[in-house]
């Protein structure tokens, strides 16, 4: 059989006539070296977005529905004239619709999520000799009606399609070539990688590094698809998302700005298990992603709950969050849509402690106020204001001294990520209802760790550093940081540290109350810390609410939070934690792999 390459064409690549024969040059090219091609276009230059503006001239508010019809035509236009090149240059093509490939989505109109692809037709084409032009970005629903994926949707189609096909690559060209460390055109220093592990490419994809659309990050992990990403203009490789990170050595492999985002605080939430999971099913329910969660326990039993969103989706949350807010009788809330958020990402932040206290250490010296902070095991974020968001970036890209190469190759650490991808595709498949289903792979319990929390530090730059660089210097290793947004100049933080440290941590944070003039620091020992990992965790918008639900169902109250793309852990009461896991383990029975 021959091998079958899907190669992905971005709006840039396509934007004229003569890109197109370009192009089209590339696919033929393919299939004379002996390979059957599928290629996915995506729609020429900026014509979404001119679509986009055409229809906001029309209404401030189109329906989803007809907002899909519109959109899907840029590929259709596309994917014709890309034929029409291949048959000038004297072979056989076939331009094909998201419905005539078979590509079935649920009926959620422009953020759509695929569930089934039927190969057959596509594979009949192919056999026949045909270059199959497929158009990115769009599906249909079970209704027939035409869906999208949401903008950068048409790398999930080929990473789609490369997994339904079985494919032997799936090559994204673009106008870069390949993956940076972080965006080039805002840092000119960013230095390109080799190669990049699918976890840390979902992470920054999700951070912000609009490169790929991280639900194609998603498939090509799930279905282990080797992606290459290159440039369209010329035959250099790129970089190549595989298992395998380019190097463990480096804490940090890349960092990623999301400009425009907006925080939301509901106010005065009574602590008890269940007023979260009340807000998060409101927001899940109108398909938006939240990200950052703080919860931070005041006074009288009442707390602050922050989150942020994409800014874009603010008007739909906070619809959602009036709601919420009457429904759980909280006090009021409050947003700042003038917020950006940075982050940086490494496997290798696992093992090597003291990555968030260079971050902050940096970004302080440079007087860049942090907002709000949270860290994972591989991604620690930031929020700011939205003026200081690129010399943050930069700044701590510098930091981390990403514009070096790594210290080694990582070559031998395959092992590690090739454990997790034992499984096969088809027992995969089959355990999901869809294609695009969230997969998770562990619930897991550390029952090794305290949490220390300091009230009322002051909000100004310099602060966490400060904190942290204490704590270390006393040998502490810390794991699990948020801090939250701060209100009349006071903001929270809480930190989780090995049980042993405890009376030291707890020794060091009251000398530090003492000088910032914060509140008396409190601590919880032996606090239990539940992670959910699995692939594509954030942009599944329901599953914070689901582990909310069954939390607050079983009486289980969450102190701390932390979402990222491949995990999710809350810190729950250290009494609760057995009770927590198997239950989370029950619930989520059917889907674990
Ligand atoms: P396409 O139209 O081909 O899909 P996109 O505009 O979606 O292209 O993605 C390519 C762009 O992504 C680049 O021009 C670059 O500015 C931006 N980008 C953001 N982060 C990164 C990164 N870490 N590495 C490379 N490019 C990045
Ligand atoms: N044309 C769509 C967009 O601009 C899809 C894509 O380019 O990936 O978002
Ligand atoms: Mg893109």
């Amino acid at each position: 059989m021959m091998p079958i390459i899907v190669q992905k064409f971005g709006g840039t690549s396509v934007a004229d006539s003569k890109k197109i024969l370009a192009a089209a040059r590339k696919a033929i090219r393919a299939q004379m070296e002996g390979n059957q091609v599928v290629t996915v276009v995506s729609a020429m230059g900026h014509t979404t977005d001119a679509l986009i503006a055409l229809a906001k001239q029309i209404t401030d508010q189109p329906p989803a529905r007809e907002m899909d019809m519109l959109l899907a035509t840029g590929e259709q236009v596309s994917v014709a004239l890309m034929a029409m090149a291949i048959h000038s240059l004297g072979h056989r093509a076939i331009s094909m619709t998201g419905a005539q490939m078979g590509i079935v989505t649920d009926r959620t109109h422009t953020k759509a999520r695929i569930q089934s692809i039927s190969a057959a037709r596509i594979r009949k084409e192919l056999d026949e000799g045909k270059i199959v032009l497929a158009a990115g970005f769009q599906g249909v629903n079970p209704d027939f009606d035409i869906t999208t994926l949401g903008r950068g949707g048409s790398d999930t189609t080929a990473a789609a399609l490369a997994a339904a096909l079985h494919a032997a690559a799936c090559e994204i060209y673009t106008d870069v070539d390949g993956v940076y460390t972080t965006d080039p055109r805002v840092v000119p220093s960013a230095r390109r990688m080799k190669r990049i592990s699918y976890d840390e490419m979902l992470e920054l994809a999700s951070a912000g590094a609009a490169v790929m659309h991280s639900r194609s990050i998603e498939f090509a992990k799930k279905f282990h698809v080797p992606v290459h990403v290159r440039s369209s203009f010329s035959d250099q490789p790129g970089t190549m998302i595989v298992a395998e990170p380019e190097s463990l050595e480096r804490p940090v492999c890349g960092a990623a700005m999301q400009k425009d985002e907006a925080r939301v605080t509901v106010l005065g939430v009574p602590d008890r298990p269940g007023a979260a999971m009340t807000i998060f099913t409101k927001i899940a329910a109108k398909n938006v992603a939240v990200d950052m969660i703080v919860q931070n326990v005041g006074d009288e039993g009442l707390a602050d709950l922050s989150f942020t969103v994409a800014r874009d989706d603010l008007p739909a949350t906070l619809m959602a969050v009036e709601e919420a807010a009457r429904a759980v009788e909280a006090r009021g809330y409050n947003y700042d849509d003038h917020v950006s958020k940075i982050s940086v990402v490494g496997l290798g932040m696992e093992t090597q402690p003291g990555v968030a206290r260079k971050m902050f250490r940096a970004l302080a010296d440079k007087g860049i106020n942090l907002l709000m902070i949270t860290t994972s095991e591989i991604k620690i974020s930031v929020l700011v204001d939205r003026e200081s968001a690129l010399e943050a970036l930069r700044t701590v890209h510098a930091a981390f001294e990403l514009d070096r190469e790594p210290p080694t190759s990582g070559a031998e650490s395959g092992t590690r990520a090739l454990a997790a991808n034992g499984n096969n595709t088809a027992e995969i498949l089959a355990r999901m209802q869809g294609m695009e289903d969230l997969l998770f792979e562990d619930v897991s319990l550390d029952e090794s760790q305290s949490r220390v929390t300091l009230r009322g530090v002051p909000d100004r730059p310099g602060v966490a550093a400060s904190i942290f660089e204490e704590i270390a210097a006393q040998g502490i290793v810390v794991d699990m940081i948020v801090q939250s947004v701060g209100r009349e100049g006071k903001a929270a933080m809480s930190f989780t540290v090995p049980d042993k440290d405890l009376p030291k941590s707890l020794a060091t944070a009251r000398s530090l109350a003492a000088r910032l003039g914060a509140a008396e620091p409190t601590s919880a020992p032996r606090v239990a810390k539940l992670t959910v990992s699995g692939t594509g965790m954030r942009s599944h918008t329901g599953l914070a609410r689901r582990l909310f639900q069954y939390l607050a169902g079983a009486g289980i109250n969450i102190d701390m939070v932390n979402t990222s793309e491949v995990r999710l852990s809350v810190v729950v009461d250290g009494a609760h934690g057995q009770k927590a896991l198997d239950l989370l383990k029950k619930e989520f029975a059917d889907v674990i792999v």
